[in-house]
């Protein structure tokens, strides 16, 4: 379930099969060409112009919540929370993602997280977002958490987020860049009592 699927560090995804899709691709060292980004909301570490440029080619499609202001050009897509967008044999849907006790992400934004069903499996994407009431709604196979706390869930408030979503597996990002270590993502496997993959940061 995780053979297709890249962590890059921070909040970064990229998932390779058919198609090569990245989620908020930040401070990458790979130059691979995206078919497809997707952002979930504008802070610098999420919507990085510079790496997108590294990234894009003339075909690339852009998935973005309609809250996120930017100068990028191209194919863009906006996306409400709630929509789904089909993209060959790819479905992705957007998902809420904000903070209940602090204000660097406020419910009012409109920010999102991401479910990408690529070959049956769905890969959930939290975005910078604390324990919210729609986490109870989910469906999925495999989940990605933020666990560095401060802009996020604390790695304690992670483990209840996946105990509350239940996936197969549950991954830890947003850590060891900006804020976070890996003791956060550890702290989170000891916690969670599910199945929790660190996974090893890739290229
Ligand atoms: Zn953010
Ligand atoms: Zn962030």
């Amino acid at each position: 379930m995780l053979s297709n699927v890249k962590w890059l560090g921070h909040a970064t995804l990229k998932f390779t099969g058919k198609k090569i899709v990245y989620i908020d691709p930040y401070q990458l060292k790979n130059r691979d060409a995206a078919d497809l980004i997707l952002i979930t909301h504008d802070h610098f570490d999420h919507l990085s112009l510079e790496d997108i440029d590294k990234i894009s080619k003339k075909e690339t499609i852009f998935i973005l919540p309609q809250s996120v202001k930017t100068s990028l050009r191209g194919d863009i897509r906006r996306i409400n929370i709630g929509e789904k967008i089909i993209i060959g044999d790819i479905v992705i849907e957007a998902v809420p993602s904000y903070n209940t006790n602090k204000n660097f992400h406020p419910k009012s934004a409109g920010n999102v997280g991401y479910i990408l069903t690529l070959n049956g499996t769905r890969y959930y994407h939290a975005g910078d977002t604390d324990i919210i009431p729609e986490m109870k709604e989910l469906s999925v196979d495999v989940a990605f958490l933020p666990v560095g706390g401060t802009y996020t869930m604390t790695a304690e408030e992670a483990a209840k987020a996946a105990q509350t979503i239940q996936p197969e597996i549950a991954v830890p990002m947003h850590y060891g860049s900006i804020v976070g270590s890996i003791d956060d993502a550890k702290k989170f496997e000891k916690l969670c009592g599910c199945t929790v993959t660190i996974l090893p940061k890739g290229e």
